[in-house]
């Protein structure tokens, strides 16, 4: 079972960035107001994720490292209708069967924590332990068992970029959870929870960034769009600056970068990008969310009719706003 595991680790865990992105995910998907992640050389070396959420029990701990041990798939039907981050329950189960792995953790109406220890995929009889409420997730010698994706690492430096944008992406979706990020000893991030998005994308940005955003709006009865985009007069970004998020999950999507882009037409010099920050609402059955494991691709039942929406939302604002 554990190269079953290595396998779908494989496909899921390319690097400690897609390390951190599952466990910060869990910990949404677990209801937390505060979330910690702790990294030491760019996660090659450490990775720790704990959080204030609904914890596990000393008989779930098990079972959250077992393949296929979902908790958030209630019956079949809801497999079309994710409502949470993570559905596949396999997440877990092959960051385990790939590093050594320390779970602590504490539902808020246990009167003792549970410890769980696995190294590569062997799992320890679990041990009662003091903790706090709430579900601390520890990964050291990531990919110790498998040396080929161990020698594919990058640099510290790399791995830590990567991390960095898992962890922004995911601050970017939740605004009100406090999301705290520690590299080494240095608190990088400390991000107190905001209605605010703006706020937010500040702390990320800069205040040259979120002063130059022209707020968006617009809503067709299905299809709800809100958040920023940049004056196309000052905006000198990147087409890395374009945070497009489908019901509350950071999605990279070609043709919605492409309406972006056209949106611009005409307004301004070639070469820029538009900085934009979006976040959409959709029906859940308009969207197919189970293509890839990673979960950063999406298809719509009806792409084109997406793409109008996002093209026209930003083209009425930037044609009706005085520049
Ligand atoms: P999935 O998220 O797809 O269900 P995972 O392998 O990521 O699969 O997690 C397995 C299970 O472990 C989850 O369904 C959940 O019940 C439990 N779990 C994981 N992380 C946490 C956490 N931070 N807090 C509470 N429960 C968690
Ligand atoms: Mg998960």
């Amino acid at each position: 079972p554990n190269l079953v595991n290595q396998i779908a680790a494989g496909e899921v865990i390319e690097r400690p960035a897609s390390v951190v992105k599952e466990l910060l995910e869990n910990s949404v998907d677990a209801g937390a107001q505060r979330i910690e992640l702790l990294i030491e050389k760019g996660g090659t070396e450490r990775i720790r994720v704990s959080d204030d959420g609904c914890g596990m029990s000393a008989e779930q701990l098990p079972l959250a490292v077992t393949s296929h041990a979902t908790s958030k798939l209630p019956d079949d039907e809801s497999l079309f209708h994710v409502g949470t981050l993570g559905f596949r329950g396999e997440a877990l189960a092959s960051i385990a069967s790939v590093s050594h792995m320390t779970i602590r953790s504490r539902p808020a109406d246990a009167a003792e924590g549970a410890e769980l220890r696995i190294r590569g995929g062997i799992i320890d009889p679990v041990a009662p332990c003091g903790c706090p409420t709430g579900t601390a997730i520890e990964i050291r010698n990531l990919f110790f068992n498998t040396p080929v994706r161990r020698r594919f690492l990058k640099t510290p430096q790399t791995e830590r970029g990567h991390i960095v944008e898992a962890f922004t992406r995911l601050a970017l979706a939740n605004p009100r959870i406090h999301m705290v990020l520690t590299n080494g000893e240095k608190v990088v991030y400390d991000l107190p929870p905001t209605e605010r998005w703006a706020d937010r994308i500040e702390a990320f940005f800069g205040g040259e960034v979120s002063d130059s955003l022209i707020s968006l709006e617009s809503d067709d009865g299905q299809i709800r769009i809100s958040g920023y985009a940049c004056d196309p007069a000052v905006s000198r970004g990147n087409n890395r600056m374009q945070y497009l998020f489908l019901n509350g999950r950071f999605i990279r999507d070609r043709s919605l970068q492409h309406a972006l882009g056209e949106s611009y037409r005409g307004l301004l010099m070639s070469g820029r990008f538009p900085i934009a920050f979006l976040r959409m609402q959709i029906p859940p059955e308009m969207v197919d969310v189970n293509v890839h494991p990673c979960k950063l691709e999406v298809r719509f039942t009806d792409g084109g009719r997406i793409y109008s929406r996002v093209l026209q939302t930003l083209r009425h604002k930037f044609l009706s706003t005085d520049m």
